[in-house]
């Protein structure tokens, strides 16, 4: 168990000791009228990267992210960084000048938070090193997870990371940070050891466990509103090879399949992860998991699976793979194309049959109404209980499961929207709340951290008293 969190007064004195950091700045809010006009030129002259206004050729690719529906995002200036102290100048500028900031690593938010319309993009890519020692690795705040992977693979070793191999560390791991790895090893917050920051109220500081915990703990599953993260050190673990085994069944077993792999998950050794995925496909619902395990152990998990669900599969695909071979199948390749995806969450305390019965219903009327949509759901046991609930700020940790509700490509997104948003109010009280990374419009910054909140918002007030961060979350 992690915990740095000694109660209620430890915390305040936590937090207190966050906020001298922070006292040297005036206080003054964003984007108030009667602030000076920037004078571009003035911070361009302080950078050792770029600064691109609309008016420059390379502008309109460098504020550029994943999803191409954020095309149309309008920031006043990115700063390309190529280094922290790029970062320390456009933070004091944007005191300076009240304009909101909009930190920007792999560029996958959900709703574009890292290209907001009137905001300095602060674009953490160029700070891409990649230091392996022993059991840590430090990557720069602009590392995608590929990269990391591959470059720990030499050495046998990994992180527990998310799938998609461009989604940047940085952002995924101040969501949390789910995968693969998570029943055995955790959130990707979990293995974090320390961070270095620009803060928002000016200054940098490097946090751990125990400097600046306050800091630290709002890190870990906070999101982007504590501060600008430029270096992330991780515990690595063991590289292995794996068993992938991919089953489908019949429509009619959805729910089965469901309760049972919800009975069956937190059983498994930790060693073993897997998630389902109900789709509406085609006017037609399709039900599929994917198990991973050790090498050598897919086919007894899959045997423990089918068991628990009392349902036979229509097919079985089984591969045995290199620990970098089996982050790339999961993701479909090494590299993911842009695309757009209106996504949302719940997550759910309990999977029982009457949960996922409503959660089979959701998307059996999403496949007679012709329109495609899924959802995807990742277990929430293992060593992601052994951290508190308020030990870090990601507040999911005695639950049974997220669920991600995916559109991939819509032909209609307020389409796609409304059905994700039915999905929720369908779920009711069944639904506790919602994961961070997986952000959609709409939606209170409660629903995202739970009991976890106040200590947020107070973190956040005294880390960022300009209140000059935009994240896509309203604290
Ligand atoms: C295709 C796809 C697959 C995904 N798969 C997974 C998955 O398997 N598991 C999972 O947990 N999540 C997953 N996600 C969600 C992903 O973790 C979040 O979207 C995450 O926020 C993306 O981080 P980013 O750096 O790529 O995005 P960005 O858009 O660059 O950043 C997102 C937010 O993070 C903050 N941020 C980024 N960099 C910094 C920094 N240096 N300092 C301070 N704040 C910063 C900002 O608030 C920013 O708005 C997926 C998303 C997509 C689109």
């Amino acid at each position: 168990m992690t915990s740095n969190d000694r109660g209620p007064v430890r915390r305040r004195a936590l937090l207190r000791g966050v906020g001298t950091l922070t006292v040297a700045a005036a206080v003054t809010r964003p984007g108030i009228a009667g602030a000076e006009t920037p004078d571009w030129t003035d911070l361009r002259k302080r950078l050792q990267g770029k600064l691109l206004l609309p008016t420059d050729g390379e502008y309109t690719s460098a504020k550029q992210l994943f999803d191409p529906q954020f095309d149309g995002d309008a920031p006043v200036a990115v700063v390309e960084a190529a280094a922290a102290s790029d970062l320390v100048a456009a933070v004091a500028f944007a005191r300076d000048h009240r304009l909101p900031l909009a930190t920007r690593a792999g560029g996958h938010s959900y709703v574009g938070a890292s290209a907001t319309t009137g905001a300095l993009v602060l674009d953490v890519r160029g700070l891409h090193d990649i230091t392996v020692t022993d059991d840590l690795v430090t990557v720069g705040a602009g590392v995608p997870i590929r990269a990391v992977l591959a470059e720990l693979d030499k050495s046998g070793r990994s992180l527990p990371v998310g799938s998609c191999p461009t989604v940047g560390l940085a952002g995924l791991t101040l969501g949390g940070g789910l995968g693969v790895d998570s029943r055995r090893y955790g959130l990707t917050c979990d293995a974090l050891e320390s961070a270095e920051v620009v803060l928002p109220g000016g200054g940098t500081a490097h946090t751990s466990a125990t400097r600046l915990p306050g800091l630290f703990w709002a890190l870990r599953g906070g999101g982007g509103s504590a501060g600008i993260l430029t270096s992330l050190t991780f515990r690595t673990h063991p590289a292995v090879s794996r068993d992938i085994v991919r089953l489908s069944f019949p429509a009619d077993a959805a729910a089965r399949v469901l309760t049972g792999w919800a009975r069956w998950m937190p059983t498994a050794d930790r060693a073993v992860w897997s998630n389902v995925e109900i789709g509406a496909v085609a006017g037609t619902v399709e039900c599929s998991v994917m198990i991973v395990t050790p090498a050598g152990q897919g086919t007894a998990a899959t045997a423990n699976l089918t068991a628990a669900a009392a349902a036979t599969p229509i097919s079985v695909t089984h591969r045995t793979l290199g620990h970098l071979a089996v982050a790339d199948d999961i993701a479909g390749g090494s590299t993911t194309p842009r695309s757009t995806k209106v996504a949302g969450s719940d997550v759910v305390r309990e999977l029982n049959a009457a949960v996922a019965g409503a959660i089979v219903d959701i998307v059996t009327a999403r496949s007679r109404s012709g329109a495609p949509g899924y959802v995807l759901l990742d277990p929430l046991d293992g060593a992601i209980r052994d951290t508190r609930t308020d030990a870090t700020a990601f507040p999911w940790r005695a639950h049974a499961a997220s669920l991600q509700w995916i559109v991939d490509a819509p032909d209609s997104p307020a389409d796609a929207r409304a059905w994700i948003t039915g999905a929720h109010r369908a779920l009711g009280a069944a639904s506790v709340g919602a994961y961070a990374n997986y952000v959609e419009p709409g939606v209170p910054a409660d629903r995202y951290y739970g009991g976890n909140i106040a200590r947020l918002r107070a973190a956040a007030r005294n880390l960022d008293p300009n209140r000059l961060l935009r994240t896509g979350i309203t604290l």
